[in-house]
């Protein structure tokens, strides 16, 4: 579009000595509100206020239309209407020369109606729940204390079987209930309170502010991850119980953060801030043309994301509006963490203000904040640091990064199908290694860096993968494998034992399955549903899960956040290159101990000679191939041999053994 190329000579980057370091948005009081958008390049800017969120409802109409001011230094242009207009529905019709008045969303929106086309003013104390005064973060010591399990909102209580009632199910509100499996009275817990059984300690929620792709004001059956921002600021609505009242998504999302914490876990937003649903007619893009977007040298859309445009987090009023968000989620919303979707997209520099400005708040470096570090193309200013994990080194200890070599080698590479890793047939051992240490010889400055993930909401469900990568057929994800399970047991083990932050998507332990589905964004909720069935049929997996976390959280050099424990571990290797192994010492069981740790990948069974590396007396299994906690297993000592596609833990013998 010519229009843009003009546009962006003139704006980009050029646009910043107009930074503005002030509030923006609708600022309410119960006399007046005051309207402030920045916005240096328009040649008129006007507030107009609507009775409702959209003109399908009853009485819409528009209330009144009104001629901002701007001030020239900083561009922002201001308006002020007197009485209260808590509930009032508003957007901005902003004119430029070349793209004529077009009517926007505002960019800082607390509160908006249906689809999030009108923005609302809001008094955001009305929107607290019961209780909400002494709601509290839950925060960690350290990153690596955390284990996160990652939901998307509907697909955690969709399926009857999470019985959750009728009216909640996919909603916010269902993770306030108190529910039990298909609903029957003393039936095997679901949702939070078994969430709180498995000893996962945080969630990480997928895009649950308003996002583009999926109709509120439809009954249809749809679906969609959500990883199209619309506005930043505000709640989704088809989370809600009323997507046409912009209190009330507010209210249950609160709701949903404040269960969440009442049961002592952790609440991670997923937040998405490298690019928006549409480019073209978006907020940003309508309030200051060519602004908040790059572009290449030809003037069009850069387009690192995929998603046909990327944000500039360089440039200063994006990056303020970056940091201005997170920091509301965080207060208003009592979060505990962020992760940045493509966060190698954004710049080193506003992930170290984001940091900043989070370390200001209370306890505040404790909010964890992690993201996808990868390597992107995109149109930046040449030497421009960008949040990737080349660039880790340069942020700070408690900024952590996805790590892909774990993820490929404990199961094989995302994007060959038919790959194996370590857990299928033995291969990539240095590479699991590697990630054992949290790809502290790599990238990561130490543990607290590497967010260590063999399933996320991207790619194929652990079991999906094992099984396409073993029998290299699609029909048989919905039939129970010993085998895959045997393998699946064993990723487990390596994951919630290895330095760095454990992280799975939801229903890992379940053996979950898309039926091979290997990007489900926009597929039905019958394929991304969690189907609580499984917490019965595969029990044996989920306790396998509730175990490992049990021992990670008894065993704190497994939570160590400087590196040193791993530093000070011995590796025992095999002859063949499918078995390792390592030492860790540290406070156990109340008493200083040391932990051995076994793997074998391998269809055989590997031997370990101890006495060879010096390694006498007895040891106590607490992890073999079937069975993972802090219980008695059977002891060992001199040659201990681990039976094929398995792991073995164990804790040094007591002199006097309990
Ligand atoms: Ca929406």
């Amino acid at each position: 579009m010519n229009n843009y190329k003009h546009i962006l000579c003139n704006s980009g980057a050029k646009l910043d000595k107009f930074k503005f370091d002030g509030t923006l948005g609708a600022i309410y009081s119960k006399e007046s509100t005051e309207f402030r958008l920045w916005s240096p390049i328009a040649s008129c800017v006007k507030v107009r206020l609507y009775k409702t969120g959209s003109d399908s409802e009853m009485g819409a109409g528009v209330i009144g239309t009104y001629k901002m001011t701007k001030n020239p230094v900083n561009g922002v242009w201001s308006y002020t209407v007197q009485g209260d207009l808590n509930g009032v529905y508003y957007t901005y019709l902003v004119s430029h020369p070349q793209m004529g008045e077009r009517e926007t969303g505002d960019i800082y929106a607390k509160a908006a109606g249906v689809n999030g086309e009108r923005s609302m003013v809001i008094d955001l104390p009305t929107t607290n729940p019961d209780g909400w005064d002494k709601d509290d973060r839950v925060l960690f010591e350290h990153p690596t204390d955390a284990v996160i399990w990652e939901v998307q909102v509907r697909d955690f209580s969709y399926c009857e079987s999470s019985g959750v009632s009728e009216k909640n199910r996919g909603k916010f509100l269902a993770f306030t209930e108190h529910t039990t499996l298909n609903g029957k009275e003393g039936g095997k817990a679901t949702c939070v309170d078994y969430l709180k059984e498995l000893g996962i300690n945080c969630v990480q929620i997928n895009p649950f502010y308003d996002f583009g792709s999926v109709d509120e004001a439809s009954d249809r059956e749809q679906y969609n991850w959500g990883y199209d921002p619309k506005n930043y600021n505000l709640p989704e609505g088809s989370f809600s119980s009323d997507p046409y009242k912009g209190d009330v998504r507010i209210r249950e999302c609160k709701q949903m953060i404040q269960a969440l914490h009442d049961a002592g876990i952790a609440v991670v937003m997923d937040v998405v801030y490298n690019h928006t649903y549409t480019g073209h007619g978006s907020w940003f893009d309508i309030s200051v043309p060519g602004y908040y977007y790059r572009y290449n040298a030809e003037g069009f859309w850069s387009n690192g994301s995929g998603c046909g445009n990327d944000t500039a987090s360089e440039h200063e009023m994006y990056r303020k509006f970056m940091i201005d968000s997170v920091m509301y989620w965080a207060q208003e919303y009592h979060l505990d963490g962020f992760r940045f979707d493509l966060m190698g997209l954004h710049d080193v520099e506003t992930m170290k203000a984001i940091r900043e400005a989070l370390n200001t708040l209370p306890q505040g470096e404790k909010i964890l904040m992690y993201g996808e570090a990868w390597d992107m193309f995109t149109s930046c200013e040449p030497g421009t640091k960008m949040a990737n994990q080349h660039n880790m080194h340069l942020l700070p200890e408690n900024v952590g990064a996805f790590c892909d070599n774990i993820r490929d080698a404990v199961k094989g590479s995302e994007f060959e199908q038919y790959s194996m890793g370590f857990v299928q047939n033995g291969s990539r051992r240095n590479e699991v290694f590697r990630g054992m240490r949290a790809d502290t010889d790599f990238w990561a400055k130490t543990p607290t860096q590497a967010v260590n993930y063999a399933s996320c909401h991207d790619g194929r469900t652990m079991y999906d993968k094992l099984c396409l990568s073993v029998f290299r057929d699609n029909s048989r994800y919905h039939l129970r494998h010993e085998n895959i399970l045997r393998m699946n047991r064993l990723a487990a083990a390596i994951m919630l034992t290895s330095q760095g932050i454990p992280f799975m998507v939801a229903g890992e332990e379940m053996a979950r399955t898309k039926l091979g589905d290997h990007n489900s964004y926009k597929s039905p909720s019958k394929i991304n549903r969690i189907d609580w069935n499984r917490i019965e049929e595969y029990s044996d997996l989920v306790d396998y899960y509730r175990g490992l976390i049990e021992l990670r959280k008894k065993f704190a050099p497994f939570r160590d956040h400087t590196g040193t424990a791993i530093q000070k571990g011995m590796w025992l290797f095999t002859d063949n290159p499918t078995g390792a192994g390592y030492t860790l010492e540290g406070e156990a069981y109340g008493k200083r101990r040391k932990m051995l740790l076994l793997f074998n990948g391998a269809h055989h069974s590997e031997c370990f000679d101890l006495a060879s590396h010096g390694l006498t007396g007895w040891w106590d299994a607490v992890v073999n191939s079937e069975e993972a906690g802090t219980k008695f297993l059977g002891e060992y000592s001199r040659t201990i041999c681990v039976p094929a596609t398995s792991a073995l833990i164990l804790v040094e013998q007591d002199e006097i053994t309990p």
